[in-house]
């Protein structure tokens, strides 16, 4: 034992001493936890948000009138809520790995909220058809003015609320999300047709205040 720690021994044996050291501890403990728990409450928040999604965290669509979301130009979201992003607009050379019907040049925006979830008129018009539309299964083609027209495929069977020659608002529900048609899975193909030919429709959205994914 060195003349330092016989010297600590002997200041810790005084009752000043011992009392400045419990000071001192205290506060050093303070200082540790008040960076430590903030520390470890962000670590846990990032946690909780980094899971893997699995089939619970599918968003259910919210109780919300879809009208009630309408942007400019009187256009809304056909899937109101949050939805799942698929393939976007345009070529897509693998997809016949996974999927030997599906076109190689997608037409559409597909999303998804999961199978049954309502989709809506995305703008008012005139429902051109509803029913069996080719690869896009249960169909609603709606003619939405100045040459635009929009398009909601794989709807389930049975699930259609309107017939050709109605009349739609934005947000009036269409029938279900389904997998009818060329689909692999429950989803949504939005397609937004002017003047007869397929348009991206997230720029499409964008310009009317309604980005998508
Ligand atoms: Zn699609």
């Amino acid at each position: 034992m060195g003349a330092p720690a016989v010297a600590t021994l002997t200041i810790v044996r005084s009752k000043t001493a011992r009392r400045v050291m419990a000071v001192a501890a205290t506060m050093f403990l303070v200082t540790v936890l008040s960076v430590a728990v903030p520390l470890l409450t962000v670590v846990f928040i990032a946690s909780g948000q980094s899971g893997t999604a699995t089939s619970a965290d599918v968003p259910k669509a919210p109780a919300v009138d879809p009208a009630a979301h309408v942007a400019k130009g009187g256009w809304t979201y056909p899937l109101v809520g949050s939805y799942w992003k698929g393939r976007g607009f345009g070529p897509d050379p693998n997809i016949s790995r996974v999927c030997s019907y599906c076109s190689t040049w997608h037409k559409g925006y597909d999303m998804s909220q999961g199978c049954g979830a309502t989709v809506h008129a995305a703008a008012a018009g005139l429902v051109t058809h509803a029913g069996s539309y080719f690869g896009y299964g249960n169909a609603v083609v709606i003619e939405n003015g100045g040459g635009v027209a929009t398009i909601y495929g794989h709807m389930a069977w049975g699930s259609l609320r309107v017939s050709t020659g109605e009349r739609v608002r934005p947000g009036t529900p269409l029938g279900a999300e389904g997998i009818t048609g060329n689909s692999t899975g429950c989803h949504l193909h939005f397609e937004v047709r002017i003047h007869g030919v397929a348009v991206d429709p997230a720029p499409f959205m964008a310009a009317r205040g309604l980005p998508l994914k």
